[in-house]
């Protein structure tokens, strides 16, 4: 029999946003904060869409060193200052055990990233802390293996998480990665937590973006985590697969015409 399923809310008490059964949430921002003009716009940008949870990178785990690696604590300072302004809840990466508290003073949620889903120090960190956290899945990691992880956080006594199905790796190179949309319907049946997809870092290139959006939401996804930026073509970090403009009023449109939600 399919678990009850469980909503997980993001925000302080009495004015959080669910994410879960029954409702839709989208989660849109900068990959990287880049200054504080930056991250406002791309939170007019998203909250335009109809996000209620802002994205945004402190602590960037990039492929090479030489990579842009994120501003650290100076931007969740502006992610602050951005909720402020905007009424949008904050999502941000940690990377290490060691900022779990200090990205937890400042974010509504923990993002753990795909390269760290069996980093399990990190783990063990972000579940003491109790703060709600979002899970991307693992480049290489089966299904089992992504709720083996979040059974980590949840032992430590955190249970309020939601899974990010983001694509994983396969043998096709035309896109970043090979977005596996039977783990939608399948985590919902196997687990009780909320699923959401991130059809930006698979897809890799704003044209796909809204198709696998799509397919993500016909598959029964409780929402979606993707990339705006006001400026994608200056963007220091993935502009090229950041939305702005008709590719998001596109995800907007088919974000607000969502079949009725069971
Ligand atoms: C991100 O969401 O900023 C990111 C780097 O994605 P992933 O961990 O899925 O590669």
């Amino acid at each position: 029999a399919q678990a009850e399923r469980s909503t997980v809310w993001v925000g302080p008490e009495g004015r959080a946003v669910p994410i879960g059964p029954g409702t839709f949430t989208l989660v849109a921002g900068p990959c990287a904060v880049e200054s504080a003009l930056q991250t406002l716009g791309a939170a007019r940008l998203a909250a335009g869409a109809g996000a209620t949870l802002l994205r945004g990178g402190a602590y960037k785990p990039r492929t090479s060193p030489l990579s842009f690696q994120g501003m650290g604590e100076d931007a969740l300072k502006i992610l602050a200052d951005v909720r402020e302004a905007t009424g949008l809840y904050v999502v941000s990466e940690v990377i290490d055990p060691a900022d779990v508290d200090l990205v937890a003073s400042y974010a509504d949620m923990i993002l753990i990233g795909a390269t760290n889903m069996q980093n399990f120090a990190l783990l063990d960190s972000v579940g003491r802390r109790g703060k709600p956290v979002m899970l991307k899945r693992g480049m290489q990691a089966t299904v089992d293996e992504w709720l083996l992880a979040a059974e980590y956080v949840a032992q430590r006594g955190n249970c309020q998480i939601v899974l990010c199905e983001r694509g994983i790796r396969t043998f096709e190179t035309a896109t970043k990665a090979t977005l596996d949309l039977s783990a939608i319907p399948l985590v919902q049946r196997l687990s009780h937590l909320p699923v959401v997809v991130d059809p930006t870092h698979c897809a890799g290139r704003r044209d796909l973006i809204v198709p696998l959006a799509r397919a993500a939401i016909a598959a029964g996804a409780d929402g979606l985590l993707v990339d705006v930026h006001p400026d994608p073509e200056n963007a220091l970090v993935d502009g090229p697969q950041a939305l702005a403009g008709a590719e998001l009023r596109e995800l907007a449109s088919a974000v607000r015409q969502l079949p009725p939600l069971m």
